[in-house]
């Protein structure tokens, strides 16, 4: 047995969510048939959106203080955890952390009663939402992602894809001139105009000029790759910067075909 959010023992609830205004949920580790204080780990992939840290014992405190030492983490989905009265804290405010990751040591800082973990989960809009069924599974809506290419030669948009599938959207032979995709920021570089389109959120937009092809995509929290027309897949890419790996493409070559994973699925 394991837990995805303590390190060596398994989940022990100690307060409900919603036990009166509790919206989280409280652990404790048991290890060898003892309940015992743990490493506390990322849930999932994510991003640090927000820390707190120098924070001591006071079970007076409100509002943001009652965390004491705390970590929240932003998630491909949309989806945020937070893990709160930590005892010390291991991570930087944005720094990218990896499903698994140590983030700090279970603690009794803030409004604590006793050395414990308070978990939370919140929802796109950041609303605290019931953590029970997802403390040790997948955050919700991660594995419902699509995404669509707009075909330049049909000209139409092809069907949708799911990501974190052998499946691809595309046609080879066919190149690409927009792209469209639930929930991330991504943006394209526009082959004719050969300069990056505006970056895009969701669906309430699209990321291409219709009729000019593409050459570059880049994502956000994602793992992507192209396939060139009349050429092969490149190299897997997950970051979004001005280097070599900082996105997929060859600028000057059209895309025919993009293929995207999710990094809280890995
Ligand atoms: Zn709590």
């Amino acid at each position: 047995m394991s837990s995805r959010v303590l390190k060596r023992g398994i989940n022990i609830v100690t307060c409900k969510y919603n036990i009166l205004t509790h919206k989280g949920i409280d652990l404790v580790s048991r290890v060898n048939g003892r309940n015992t204080t743990d490493d506390i780990i990322t849930h999932s992939d994510g991003v640090v959106v927000w820390l707190q840290t120098g924070q001591k014992n006071n079970t007076k405190a409100t509002g943001n203080a009652s965390y004491g030492n705390c970590v929240k983490i932003k998630h491909s989905n949309g989806y945020y955890t937070l893990y709160a009265h930590l005892q010390d804290v291991k991570v930087k405010l944005n720094e990218k952390v990896s499903k698994g990751q140590v983030i700090g040591y279970m603690g009794n800082t803030g409004r604590s009663f006793g050395s414990h973990t308070h978990f939370e989960v919140r929802n796109e809009k950041d609303n605290r939402i019931n953590p029970t069924p997802y403390i040790d599974s997948e955050l919700p809506t991660a594995n419902k992602i699509t995404y669509q290419v707009y075909d330049n030669k049909k000209k139409k948009w092809l069907p949708n894809v799911k990501v974190n599938t052998n499946s691809y959207a595309g046609n080879f032979g066919n190149a690409v001139s927009g792209l469209k995709l639930d929930k991330l920021k991504y943006r394209v570089h526009d082959k004719i105009k050969n300069k990056w389109l505006p970056f895009v959120e969701g669906r309430t937009n699209y990321a291409g000029n219709l009729g000019n092809t593409v050459d570059g995509i880049q994502i956000e929290n994602a793992t992507y790759r192209v396939h060139i027309k009349n050429g092969g897949w490149l190299s897997w890419v997950s970051k979004v910067d001005n280097t070599n790996n900082g996105y997929a493409g060859i600028y000057g070559k059209e895309i025919d075909a993009i293929q995207i994973k999710k990094d809280n699925l890995k």
